[in-house]
């Protein structure tokens, strides 16, 4: 007997099974799939627990006749496609013919089916290998799938079903990965014969996704629009301030189907960069239309990854056209006590959990305390006029650093906001903040910020509050300014601004200069040798724990360049992944920006609180700190009069 034999078409389908069909929800997806290829507008969901005892969907599609029945459950049986050229023009959910008769094999299946202008209906069971001959039947127009007792013969995949309510979950999940894009199709989906969802026909994705997850979300949502060199894009996103902890909630859809793809996850952080916090996730719904030639939908059993042809296209249309809305929208968050009332809540419940940002935390506790500061602040007459900050320069007033540690006076203690600024600034891990100077003269664009041609917006009084926080009246209203997030992100902005010019000015040593590191940052300076050239540096390896520096950053005063390397090859050390050389570059000059930016706890003259205040308006997404941390809240007048309870 010859060793290589061909399988039997019931393995060969359990097999499939094997890939296509994980648990009851991949059912679901593969049968409601096939209504729409039907063309169904109606779909009804019938799930007992939890999809183990039955899985049933009924639909008033084009339906089958008895012969199409009696081929639908075999193996790569397919209405989709013919020929090979059809693979590149895929416009059907379906295509590979493999889902019927995988489910067939590991479940017990029934299919009923009626088209529209036939008097009868048929059909077809199937169990196991045991496939049953068509018979006629009575029935509605459509098609009806059942199926039941899923797994019943793969013990393995059985054990490994969790509780009803858990495949529920991941049931509503997969009809929400459908439904969203397909707003014109009615949906019911039922429980052990409860109605768990019931999605009416609406006239688009905000509509649905009110139905779905709510009007509060729906109406929150910024709606995107492009069509451009043959990719259509449509969707809704969220504001920065409505950030999620978890990136479950990024729907990214292509031509109508649910997909995954690094190039879009990798567009979408970029486009939010500097406005939410790394560690939290924009809310998502893109749909996505290109022409079926343009990508290959025929890389992965469930299709939920794509090869583009063009995925530069795909990434630079999503990612520009998302920060153009972002841009354009005023991101400012408007203060609302109880907003923050319940945020503080739910902090005092997470206790700093899972996701705790230990930095953000002890941001919103400073800003806390400053809120209680001020109603303090303003039962005392009049502040004291700050000492001039000499970050800021004398003359020039322009944002220039002369070693902050010099001739700054250390915040008195007493004044809540520096002392909560002390401890933020411990956390941050700004050992001292005199470590890396950096002379913005030469890092700015190498004219003053200033520009007196430049039409600045009228002078507004602003008033400077526990050295910390700048108050300014708005048209609205009145806007509380953090002074460091603010200078920080003008300083990232202007860096950013001088690095897409070429590298970073640098200086040449006379004799390189040793500096001892650790093995590890051996390995960064050879993998980011790049990045670190546009940053001006010139690094090479010298012994198995020393690096030669030939030569660096003119921006960086000598002295303190060592400590600042050092900081610098940490941080790319601990990096994990690839990552692109802007995100690295952008990291690191956020970390250049931090350290060089005003503190809490600096006294600001008048002259540079208006350069500051000027200089806000010439930033591109002033409204959040280069770490994604507000720079400035906003208080309406109909918030204070309502506060004040005159409303
Ligand atoms: P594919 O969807 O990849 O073609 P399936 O195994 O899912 O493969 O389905 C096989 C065929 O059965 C389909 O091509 C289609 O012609 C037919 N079919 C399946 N479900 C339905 C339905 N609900 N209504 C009408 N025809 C259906
Ligand atoms: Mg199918």
């Amino acid at each position: 007997m010859p060793r290589i034999q061909v399988l039997s078409d019931l393995l060969v389908n359990k097999i499939a099974a094997g890939e296509v069909i994980e648990r009851p929800a991949s059912v679901v997806k593969e049968l409601v799939e096939n209504s729409l290829d039907a063309g169904a507008e109606h779909i009804e969901i019938a799930i007992e627990e939890g999809g183990r005892r039955l899985i049933r969907v009924t639909d008033d599609g084009g339906g089958m006749d008895a012969g199409d029945l009696a081929m639908c459950v075999q193996p790569h049986a397919t209405s989709k496609i013919r020929s090979e050229d059809d693979l590149f023009g895929i416009r059907t959910m379906g295509f590979r013919g493999e889902a019927l008769p995988s489910i067939g094999a590991v479940s017990q299946l029934r299919v009923t089916s009626r088209q529209p202008e036939a008097n009868e209906a048929y059909e077809i069971r199937v169990v196991g290998d045991r496939i049953e001959p068509v018979t006629a039947t009575a029935g509605p127009p459509g098609t009806t799938v059942e199926v039941r007792e899923l797994f019943f013969n793969v013990p393995a995949r059985q054990k490994f079903l969790r509780t009803a309510q858990t495949e529920m979950g991941h049931i509503t999940e997969q009809l929400a990965r459908i439904a969203l894009v397909t707003p014109h199709v009615e949906f019911r989906l039922t429980h052990n014969g409860r109605q768990v969802h019931q999605l009416r026909p609406a006239v688009g994705l905000r509509e649905r996704v009110a139905d779905f997850y709510g009007h509060e979300l729906a109406a929150a949502l910024l709606s995107i629009r492009r069509e451009e060199r043959g990719l259509s894009i449509d969707g809704l996103i969220s504001t920065p301030a409505d950030s999620r902890s978890s990136q479950k909630w990024q729907y990214l859809f292509l031509n109508g189907r649910f997909i995954r793809d690094r190039f879009l996850g990798h567009a979408l952080r970029e486009a939010y960069r500097g406005l939410v916090d790394p560690s939290r996730s924009p809310v998502i719904f893109l749909a996505l239309r290109i022409d079926p030639a343009h990508v290959d939908v025929n890389v992965h059993p469930t299709k939920i990854e794509v090869r583009w042809r063009d995925s530069n296209l795909v990434y630079s249309q999503v990612l520009s056209v998302i920060r153009e809305r972002l841009l354009g929208s005023d991101l400012t968050p408007r203060f609302d006590a109880g907003t923050a009332k319940r945020a503080e809540g739910e902090r005092g419940r997470g206790g700093g959990g899972e996701n705790g940002d230990p930095g953000a935390e002890l941001a919103e506790e400073r800003r806390r305390e400053v809120r209680a500061a001020m109603a303090e602040y303003f039962k005392r007459t009049g502040a004291v006029p700050p000492p001039s900050h000499p970050a800021f320069g004398g003359s020039h007033a322009s944002l220039s650093g002369a070693p902050a540690d010099e001739t700054l006076q250390p915040p008195s203690l007493a004044d809540t906001a520096a002392a909560a600024d002390l401890i933020a600034r411990a956390a941050d891990g700004l050992q001292a903040s005199g470590q890396a100077e950096i002379d913005l003269l030469t890092a700015g664009r190498g004219e003053p910020l200033r520009d007196a041609c430049d039409p600045a917006p009228e002078p507004t009084p602003v008033l400077q509050i526990h050295r910390t926080y700048l108050v300014s009246e708005t048209p609205e209203g009145l806007m509380i300014i953090d002074q460091h997030a603010l200078h920080e992100r003008i300083l990232f902005e202007q860096l950013v601004d001088r690095i897409a010019r070429g590298p970073l000015e640098s200086q040449r040593m006379l004799i390189p200069d040793i500096l001892e590191v650790s093995a590890d940052h051996i390995g960064v300076i050879e993998t980011y040798g790049d990045t670190l050239q546009r940053l001006g540096f010139e690094l090479t390896p010298y012994s198995s724990n020393t690096i030669a520096v030939h030569a660096a950053p003119t921006l960086l005063q000598e002295g303190r360049m060592r400590e600042f390397l050092r900081d610098l090859l940490d941080k790319l050390a601990v990096r994990s992944g690839p990552a692109s050389t802007e995100l690295v570059i952008n990291d690191l000059l956020s970390m250049m920006a931090c350290k060089a930016a005003v503190k809490a706890g600096d006294p600001l003259t008048d002259a540079e609180i208006q350069a500051l205040m000027r200089d806000r308006h010439r930033v591109e997404r002033s409204s959040n700190c280069p770490h994604g941390r507000p720079t400035a809240l906003r208080l309406t007048l109909r918030d204070l009069e309502r506060q004040f309870k005159r409303a």
